[in-house]
């Protein structure tokens, strides 16, 4: 029996990169392999020289479609082979493999906001629900909207191997988290990247309460004003972290030496000032700093890290839209750099 490999890449769409896929029907088998699409079509390429090619880096089994089928996780290169330059993830897997010996480890916690139409899901059509304070994990049909969609991302992500490793209804109604980690970069990246082809794709298959489709966003400040943004907060470790916390406060200073927040807060996500505002847990944009267990700072110790005197540390700066494969290279440059001077 011939099975369908659907391959997904990353576009070159500015200032936020989107999400592509097209499939394949592959014999019985054979692998998937090289490929190539349009790139003209996509931000990637210009009309006359318009081929970008596909090359496979990850393939999990495809939990939508079942069966042998397959999802195809692919980075972008120029016919020569070489990285594409919207290929950020070819960079990452450099820094990862500079590094290897320091053996980093990722958690990322994707937060996302369903809307149905112009409004978050499960909002009035003209207005605001009541203000934040109940909704944080909660329960019930008054405080929660969409949980079916998120219950079968979940299942979707586990079916297809990826090391998701929880969920939960975040501080605004209509938003959701999920963690993918720990693992490695760039395959951290990968598994980010597929899952959120997943949400798209899962909710293309849902109605809101006003019978239009859901959508799934990354828009890292959905509503303005006393509402909170949503992040991709990136908890991190190396072999030396998970063994001294004085490895984990040097990465937190490694984060703050001269230029590096600049440098970070420049590439974590389009946007960035407006969720990094100071208010809803977050440090402003323009200022570092870091502390045990402050969700105010840009980067949190977790009390449970300070108490065993080792662990990790989470940098909560990323917005929701960020690049993992950026995110996750430039902290490995930055911390593993400083820790081998
Ligand atoms: P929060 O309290 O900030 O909401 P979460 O439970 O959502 O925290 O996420 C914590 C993340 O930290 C998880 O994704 C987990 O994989 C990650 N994590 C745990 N230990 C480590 C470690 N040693 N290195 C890197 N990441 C880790
Ligand atoms: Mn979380
Ligand atoms: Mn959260
Ligand atoms: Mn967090």
């Amino acid at each position: 029996m011939p099975y369908i490999a659907e391959y997904i890449w990353i576009d070159g769409t500015k200032p936020t990169a989107k999400l592509r896929s097209k499939a394949q029907v592959l014999a019985d088998g054979k692998e998937p392999g090289i490929w190539g699409f349009d790139g003209s079509s996509t931000n990637q390429a210009s009309g006359d020289q318009s081929d970008v090619v596909l090359n496979p880096v990850l393939v999990v089994p495809d939990p939508i479609r079942g069966d042998d089928n397959v999802l195809v996780m692919c980075e972008t290169l120029l016919t020569d082979m070489t990285p594409h330059p919207s290929n950020t993830r070819a960079k990452c897997a450099a820094s990862a493999e500079q590094y290897s010996i320091q053996d980093t480890w990722f958690g990322l916690e994707q937060e996302y906001t369903f809307f149905e139409g112009l409004a978050p899901l499960g909002w009035p059509i003209n207005g605001f629900p009541a203000p934040q304070g109940g909704y944080y994990c909660g329960v019930g049909a008054d405080e929660i909207f969409g949980r079916e969609v998120v219950n079968e991302h979940l299942q979707a992500c586990i079916d297809a191997g990826l090391h998701i490793s929880g969920i939960n209804a975040e501080v605004m109604p209509g938003q959701w988290e999920f963690q993918i980690g720990p693992v490695s970069a760039p395959l951290v990246g990968d598994e980010m990247w597929l899952a959120r082809w997943l949400l798209y794709r899962i909710s293309e298959d849902y109605l809101g309460p006003n019978e239009t489709p859901i959508s799934a966003t990354l828009n890292p400040k959905p509503v303005a004003g006393d509402w909170n943004g949503a992040g991709c907060h990136t908890n991190f470790s190396t072999i030396k972290m998970r063994e001294s916390l004085d490895a984990c406060v040097a990465a937190a200073e490694a984060l703050g030496a001269p230029g590096k927040p600049e440098l970070h807060i420049a590439n974590y996500g389009s946007g960035i000032n407006l969720r990094l505002t100071g208010a809803h847990e977050t440090q402003r944009y323009d200022e570092y700093s870091y502390g045990v267990s402050d969700r105010g700072a840009s980067v949190r110790i977790p009390w449970q890290v300070a108490k065993a005197g080792k662990g990790y540390i989470e940098d909560r700066r990323p917005n929701a839209n960020c690049d993992p494969y950026v995110v996750t290279q430039l902290i490995i440059d930055t911390v593993c750099s400083a820790a081998t001077k």
